[in-house]
């Protein structure tokens, strides 16, 4: 099977790792840089072409799109999509996941729990986004941040209304959201592949630090999920329409709250922490939904731009 994998770098872990294991599996693997695709969206033949040739007889795609070229990373994998190839994940699907606010209104929507979240666009309407989260202590968000920059504890309802008015003074977007005090400092990323959870790390704060990321010095080791996890954890990646997902939960007191969901989650530290062959599970499920072309092409043909 020929399978492209869309990537910026062929040195980063993720992309080795899913170009061994296609190997190891006999397919034949290609990394492709997708801010170097270009296309003919003509409607008889759209092609994808590459370093001067069309891209031919490519069975299934791959995306690890950086959060910074969304929006021309999505449109190549759209263009995969018009000419009935399989994506791991759909376009649409990573666009919606890269919207934290429009992620948490499909996941509510579907009843998928969430830390209780107030958003605003004006300055003026502080006390009430306050209000909405239950006050102090609660966590200020930049929509667009990442690795945990952006990610604000306020302790006190004054110093809320400051930082709120300094992101606001900037333009940034930002949402308010409860505190989880409970967790500890504590998230759960659940690998989705599917509609099965495949791999499950804890990632813990340094001490004295809220957030949990590893790029904060967190550290990650193997957990045993919770029915209600590994339910809402599918239930999360199935409302985004994706079919390849990291799921960040909390342990809240009114059971798992969903952070968010990723659409290129890394196999770095999930790989290192459960020992689980990640990136070969990504490859059997890909295989395994291309094989039979009909079914797949009618998926495709469900996709809504
Ligand atoms: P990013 O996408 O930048 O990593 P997150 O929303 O995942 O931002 O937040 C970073 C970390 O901060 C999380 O992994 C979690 O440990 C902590 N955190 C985020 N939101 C909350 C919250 N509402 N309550 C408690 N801890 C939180």
């Amino acid at each position: 099977m020929k399978i492209v994998i869309l990537s910026r770098d062929a040195s980063l872990y993720s992309t080795r790792r899913l170009k061994e294991a296609g190997e190891a599996r006999g397919h034949d693997m290609q990394v492709i840089d997708h801010m170097r695709c270009y296309m003919n969206i003509t409607s008889h033949k759209p092609t994808v072409l590459y370093q001067g040739k069309p891209l031919e007889g490519v069975d299934a795609v791959i995306p690890r799109i950086g959060a910074s070229n969304t929006f021309y990373g999505t449109a190549v994998v759209r263009q995969f999509e018009i000419m009935g190839v399989f994506t791991a994940n759909t376009s649409m699907a990573i666009s919606r996941s890269r919207d934290k606010l429009r992620s948490l209104q499909i996941m509510a929507r579907r009843g998928i729990g969430l830390p209780v979240t107030g958003f605003a666009h004006s300055t003026k309407d502080i006390d009430g986004l306050v209000d909405i989260v239950g006050g102090a202590p609660l966590v200020i968000k930049l929509l667009e941040g990442t690795q945990g920059i952006g990610v604000v504890l306020a302790e006190t309802q004054q110093a809320a209304k400051s930082v709120i008015e300094a992101f606001r003074g900037l333009d940034a977007n930002i949402l308010v959201q409860e505190f989880i005090k409970e967790a500890g400092g504590m998230d759960i990323r659940c690998f989705v592949i599917g509609d099965k959870v495949v791999a499950a790390m804890k990632r813990q704060g340094a001490p004295g630090e809220f957030r949990s990321n590893l790029h904060r010095g967190g550290s990650a080791s193997r957990v045993r999920l919770t029915p209600e996890e590994r339910s809402t954890a599918i239930r999360a990646a199935r409302a985004m329409g994706l079919r390849v997902a990291g799921v960040d939960l909390l342990r809240s007191n009114h059971g798992p709250v969903v952070m968010e969901v990723n659409s290129s989650p890394g196999l770095e530290g999930i790989e290192q922490a459960t020992g689980i062959d990640v990136g070969g599970k990504i490859i059997d499920f890909v295989v395994k939904q291309t094989a039979p072309k009909n079914t797949q092409q009618s998926d495709n043909d469900r996709i809504k731009y």
